[in-house]
């Protein structure tokens, strides 16, 4: 905890900037900010909401004078304790919530970074577009989240994640001056792509301020809904690599095993069927017939299409609040996002049960199993350390195997402080020893003095 008296003297220099109401240092007040949504935690210094790209340079200003950690925050939905810092200034960016513009000819929007994701879709709906990545958490994250954190989500199986749909940003750089990266067009070739280095970048090297991101008008062609069900989880792997193979592209295609129905059913009083392997699956209507022709083949035991629309909006809804009726089942939950190829994914399957039977643990196991990205959901018990070791072991068997077989530690929730050794261990294996090294030169060109979100991801590593 910082020195009382450091901590006003900071208020004191950032009240002039954004107004001493937008400048909180009560630990009652800071209390909102002290933890992401998978419980890593630690104790802001003073938290400051700024609404002008100005006051934001400002901020860093200072910051940067009184070498003060800043983290930029948006809705706080990280999972890997990249939003959290002791001793920092968090930038709470939720003031910068205005949509700019809609442009129906050149498809994008501009956005500034605070807007909530389903809001932007709500507004994008009402002109006939649509922003396709969804974290499942895109009712609370938000545009400038998501792009620091290269979020995926349900619908990525088709469209992929942040990094396609961003062309151009706003970000404030640690020395307090702010940059246009990018151009909102169809092309351009100008220069090294600064916006893709900035995707994914979890607050580490600016503070996005403003987005043009790419927007689709909303497809024509009609789709069915349907949550399809297994007896065992890897055959319903090897229904979606069969699919793959025979060319079938879903716009889902979301796993749920029994225990997530089981929390689910009792989180939000609904009756779906508790089957050891659920799929929620989205298709164009002409891929329907071959599709349920391979799940049937590969033992699929039930079909439930939505009735109507409103049944397909409760299917999906009930699949994105999943992590949080979850997480309620036990004090600790680690969340696992290794990602592997996508034809392995039934052998991934079976040795998640393994490794959670191995460590003695319950893993309700839910995600986006159409690209090869589930999230087996470490339950674990924070009081007793043995638990808790047993969780960080099961947690590495699993990143270990994604290393060995060419997956990825981590395909949307990041690294943070979580992953920051297995990180280092995954580059060496594959061979990127050298272009760690010069992602550490990034991270000293943009911030020299490393007040931004330091001591995680790249620079930790
Ligand atoms: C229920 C639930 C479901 C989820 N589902 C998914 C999913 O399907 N796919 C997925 O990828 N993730 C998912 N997540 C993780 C998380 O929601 C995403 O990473 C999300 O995009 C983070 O957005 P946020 O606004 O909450 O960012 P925060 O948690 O506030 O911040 C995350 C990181 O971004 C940085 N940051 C925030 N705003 C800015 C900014 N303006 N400029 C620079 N850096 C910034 C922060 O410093 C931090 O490093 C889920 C989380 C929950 C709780």
């Amino acid at each position: 905890m910082p020195a009382r008296s450091r901590v006003l003297g900071l208020a004191s220099e950032l009240g002039p900037i954004v107004g001493a109401e937008n400048v909180l240092t009560e630990s009652s007040a800071l209390e909102a900010f002290r933890k992401d949504m998978a419980d890593f935690e630690a104790t802001p210094a003073v938290v400051a909401r700024p609404s002008t790209e100005e006051q934001v340079g400002r901020i860093l200003d200072v910051a940067s004078r009184r070498r003060v950690p800043v983290v930029a925050r948006g809705a706080g939905t990280s999972l890997t304790g990249a939003v959290v810092l002791d001793g920092a200034i968090i930038l709470d960016m939720q003031r910068f919530n205005r949509i700019l513009k809609i442009d129906p000819v050149n498809w994008y929007v501009q956005v500034q970074a605070g807007v909530v994701l389903d809001d932007l879709n709500q507004a994008l709906r009402k002109e006939g577009f649509f922003f396709p990545p969804d974290p499942a958490s895109s009712f609370l994250c938000t545009v400038g989240g998501a792009i620091a954190e290269s979020s995926g989500g349900m619908r990525c199986v088709r469209y992929g994640t942040m990094r396609d749909w961003v062309l151009a940003l706003r970000v404030v750089l640690a020395n307090g001056r702010s940059v246009t990266l990018g151009e909102p067009l169809a092309k351009n070739r100008v220069g090294y792509d600064l916006v893709h280095l900035m995707i994914g970048s979890e607050g580490t090297l600016g503070v996005v301020t403003e987005a043009h991101l790419k927007i689709l008008p909303v497809p024509s062609v009609p789709f069915v809904r349907m949550l399809v069900t297994f007896d065992d989880w890897p055959s319903a792997g090897r229904a979606i690599q069969e699919l793959r193979r025979r060319q079938v592209m879903a716009n889902l295609m979301e796993f749920m095993d029994r225990e997530t129905v089981l929390a689910v059913n009792a989180a939000f009083h609904t009756n779906f069927e508790e089957a050891e392997a659920t799929l929620l699956v989205d298709l164009d209507e002409p891929l329907v017939d071959v599709a349920e022709a391979i799940f049937r083949a590969h033992g699929a035991r039930r079909f439930s299409r939505a009735a109507n629309e409103a049944e397909a909006e409760r299917f999906y809804t009930v699949r994105s609040h999943a992590y949080l009726a979850v997480k309620e089942l036990a004090s600790g939950v680690q969340i696992e996002d290794v990602t592997i190829p996508i034809d392995r994914l039934a052998e991934y399957l079976a040795l998640v049960k393994e490794v959670a039977t191995r460590h003695g643990l319950r893993m309700p196991t839910l995600g986006h199993a159409g690209d090869g990205n589930v999230h087996p959901t470490i339950l674990f018990d924070r009081t007793d350390s043995a638990s808790r070791a047993a969780a960080t072991a099961a947690s590495q068997d699993l990143c270990r195997y994604a290393i060995r077989v060419g997956g990825t530690i981590t395909g949307e929730h990041g690294v943070g402080v979580q992953k920051v050794a297995l990180m280092r261990e995954q580059m060496h294996a594959h061979g990127a020893e050298e272009a760690l090294r010069l992602m550490k030169g990034i991270k000293q060109l943009f911030d020299p003095k490393s007040i931004l979100n330091p001591g995680k991801y790249v620079e930790a590593a």
